[in-house]
Parts: C-alpha cells; sequence; structure tokens
C-alpha cells in the first residue's frame, strides 16, 4: 500500500471533477441549490422612474428659495398611485401628490415627503428646498434590461429567489444534486432494535452519521445496503450501486484483516483505484477509486470516527464540486491552542478532534480532548468539534500557538458561540 499525503488524496479526488447535469426546479423549491445559468433580466429595473416615498413631485427650481419664513406654494394638479400610469405632466408652478412606488409624472425633478408639506386647500406649502433627484428610485437604478443579476455558480438563497421572481423567473436550471449509496460491511453489525446477538456485536451507527454527512454535503441519500463480510455478495452490491449512483460508500474492509473484502473485490467489478492510503491519522486505510460514467467509490475504514472525517476530507469536497458548489472543501480558520499538545510521533497528518469556542475578542480557541482521541471515540465528535490539522513532522505545539482548524459543523450549529 503506497501512502500519499492528505493533499494529493484531495488534489486526486477533485481532479477532473464537473457538475454532473442540470436540472429545473421551481423557485421554491431552489433553495440551498447552485445556479446553472445566468440570470438576465428581459426589462430595466424599476421599468420607470417611480417614487420612493409618499409626497410631492416638484421641479426643484419652483422651491429653491423656500425657507421657513418665505414659503412657497404650489398648486396641486394631480394625484397617482402606484401601479398607474400618470396621466399628467409637471408644469411649473405645480406639483403631483405621489405614492410610494407610483411613476411620477414627467418633468419631476424630486419627491418632497408628505411629512415636510403643508395643505392649503388646493395648494401645498413648501418651506425649504429639495436637491435634484431626491427621493426618486430611477429607471434601471436596480438593474437594467440584459444585465446579469445573479451569476451561474451562486448559491441560491433567499435574495437570489427574490430576485428570480423580480425578474419573473418562476423556475431556474440549477445543477443536479448527487446520490449517495450506502454500504456498511461487517459480520459484527447489527441494525437498531436488533439485541439478538448479544454484547458482541456492534452497532451499526456508521450508516447513520454518513446520512447525516451526506445530508451536511448537500446530496441525497439513496440506499443504505449493509453487508456481512461476504466477497461475492460486496462485489455485486458494490457495482450494483456504482451503476445507479453518483457515489457509493462502504465502510469497513478497507485495512490488512483476512475479512477485509472491499479492497479486494473492488479492483474485479472495474473500479480504478486512486488510492488506497493516505498518511493521515485517523483513516489511513482510506480507498477511492472511480467507476465508469462520473462514478466514484469510497472506501472508509469501519471504525467511526475514521469514517467520517474520511468522509469530511475526500467525500465532501467531491460532493460539493459535483454539485456545483463554489466552496468545495470545508472551511479552514486560525484558531488558538488553549493547551499545549504533544504526540509521540509525526509521520502522518493529524486531525485531533478539539473543542472549539468563538467570540469577538479571541476569535476561535481550541482545547483538544486527549482522551477522546481514539478511532472508535465517537464522543469526541459529539457537540462543539473541530478538527485541528497536525501537520507532517510536528509533534509539540504551545499553549497560545496559532492552529488550523477545520470547522466541520456549521458555525450556526455551535452551542458555545457569543
Ligand atoms: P474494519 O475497518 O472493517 O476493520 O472495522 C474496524 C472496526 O470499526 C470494527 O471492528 C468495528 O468496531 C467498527 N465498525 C465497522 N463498521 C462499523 C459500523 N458500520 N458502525 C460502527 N462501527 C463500525
Ligand atoms: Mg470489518
Amino acid at each position: 500500500m503506497k501512502l500519499i499525503t492528505i493533499k494529493e488524496a484531495i488534489d486526486f479526488v477533485k481532479k477532473d471533477v464537473k457538475p454532473i447535469g442540470i436540472e429545473k426546479v421551481l423557485i421554491s423549491d431552489a433553495y440551498g441549490r447552485v445556479l446553472a445559468e445566468n440570470l438576465k433580466s428581459g426589462s430595466d429595473h424599476p421599468e420607470v422612474d417611480v417614487s420612493a416615498v409618499d409626497g410631492y413631485a416638484v421641479k426643484a427650481g419652483d422651491i429653491a428659495d423656500a425657507a421657513e419664513k418665505n414659503y412657497i406654494k404650489l398648486v396641486l394638479a394631480d394625484t397617482i398611485k402606484a401601479g398607474i400610469e400618470p396621466g399628467t405632466t409637471l408644469r411649473h408652478g405645480g406639483t403631483v401628490l405621489v405614492f410610494t412606488g407610483a411613476p411620477v409624472p414627467e418633468g419631476t425633478d424630486a419627491v418632497v415627503m408628505r411629512e415636510d408639506i403643508q395643505v392649503d386647500g388646493k395648494e401645498i406649502i413648501f418651506k425649504k428646498p429639495i436637491g435634484s433627484g431626491k427621493n426618486i428610485r430611477f429607471v434601471g437604478e436596480d438593474f437594467r434590461k440584459d444585465e446579469i443579476v445573479v451569476s451561474k455558480g451562486t448559491t441560491i438563497g433567499a435574495a437570489e429567489i427574490g430576485m428570480a421572481a423580480e425578474i419573473n423567473r418562476s423556475y431556474l436550471f440549477v445543477y443536479r444534486t448527487p446520490v449517495v449509496s450506502i454500504i456498511p460491511t461487517g459480520d459484527e453489525l447489527l441494525e437498531l432494535g436488533d439485541t439478538s446477538p448479544g454484547r458482541f456485536a456492534i452497532r451499526d451507527s456508521n450508516s447513520y452519521t454518513l446520512i447525516g454527512l451526506v445530508k451536511q454535503a448537500g446530496a441525497k441519500f439513496s440506499v443504505c445496503r449493509r453487508l456481512k463480510d461476504d466477497p461475492i455478495a460486496t462485489a455485486e452490491t458494490i457495482k450494483a450501486e456504482l451503476d445507479r449512483s453518483d457515489i457509493v460508500i462502504t465502510t469497513g474492509g478497507v485495512s490488512a484483516g483476512d475479512y477485509d473484502f472491499v479492497k479486494k473485490v473492488v479492483p474485479e467489478i472495474g473500479v480504478d483505484v486512486i488510492f488506497h492510503g493516505v498518511l493521515q491519522k485517523p483513516g489511513k486505510p482510506i480507498l477511492f477509486g472511480k467507476y465508469k460514467n462520473n462514478r466514484y467509490l469510497f472506501g472508509l475504514p469501519g471504525f467511526p470516527v475514521s469514517s467520517t472525517v474520511g468522509f469530511l476530507l475526500y467525500a465532501y469536497p467531491l460532493i460539493r464540486a459535483l454539485a456545483g458548489f463554489s466552496d468545495k472543501e470545508l472551511p479552514r480558520v486560525k484558531a488558538t491552542l488553549k493547551e499545549e499538545f504533544h504526540r509521540k510521533k509525526g509521520k502522518r497528518e493529524e486531525l485531533v478532534r478539539v473543542k472549539v469556542d468563538y467570540n469577538i475578542e479571541n476569535g476561535f480557541t481550541v482545547k483538544p480532548d486527549t482522551k477522546k482521541q481514539g478511532s472508535g471515540i465517537l464522543t469526541g465528535m459529539v457537540g462543539d468539534t473541530a478538527l485541528m490539522d497536525v501537520p507532517i513532522g510536528v509533534t509539540d505545539i504551545k499553549k497560545g500557538a496559532e492552529v488550523i482548524i477545520i470547522l466541520i459543523k456549521p458555525i450556526s450549529s455551535f452551542g458555545q458561540l457569543s
């Protein structure tokens, strides 16, 4: 097994990856998807000059000399509601009452807010001047006809959905969401609720952790097919799922054990093994392969923390790239280490589980939980956890040092965020 570095492995995974396809969705279903087209407007917005306030359209010059003691009266010529075509042109000496969003009559320089005038029968009293252009939303100031209002590759949020509606689009072309099949392997695995084999069996938690991770990455979970350590069933099932899904993720069966059949059968079913074994801790025996028609296989190790870290480092960026997201890898940020860190060997890059805190003054601060670093210790991943990236060759990091952490959970899910 030739081991490569994490960086090399990530580069292999991301190499030549393109979004897998395009589909049409209603704008109400588009939230969180990635736009696969440039959104262009068919008209200017606003389409005409409109009032930004409830007030009186004026020619600025008519009230240029207005003052508290030297007020100026203009004759009310018309009233225009929003959505109505103006029937009048504004003439010198006249004013028109316009409501917010109403088109201003031709000849208008500015709109004086209702709060700033007094009404005297059919005449309106102005006691101060107004700058030209005030309180008018000019034609095209938001966007012009044929302007790109949302670019291809943008992740669609609320504002982008609103923009689509503003330009009268009821559907959008977005990148297709990758579909993922999960295949946990191992004779020892026990389904939820099953208690028959007693204390020696191991509850299959990986399937469920992975369903969560698939959702976090923005992919679709297709199916979970739990297998015994049986080479024939393993080969057949992986192949069948590769023929149906974009990504197949197995757990277990990739290390050096006699019953580790995943790594043995994978080359036989037409998977091109790109790497098997990365200089990382946890998750060293990870396998990555490519299958025909842009299908991908991750053979994650069985231990729950190893499989989770393997997913986050490699499957996550692959899913993001296939789904068209511009952000592919999980965010890496600087943090301050609150306690010194020591490890015996520095042969592998280590992803140390740390508890993370954040506040405005100190930014991110982290503390490794030394007792919770085992590959099978899933409690080390629960809660406000991040992964501290300890490079190859580094065995000691001083308290107070700046470290790099990978934010493996959305920031909004941190309980301690303050
Ligand atoms: P393996 O990589 O197949 O040698 O598995 C290593 C260890 O990971 C096993 O001995 C189990 O303790 C654990 N394990 C394997 N599969 C799962 C699973 N689906 N859920 C939870 N733990 C697992
Ligand atoms: Mg196994």
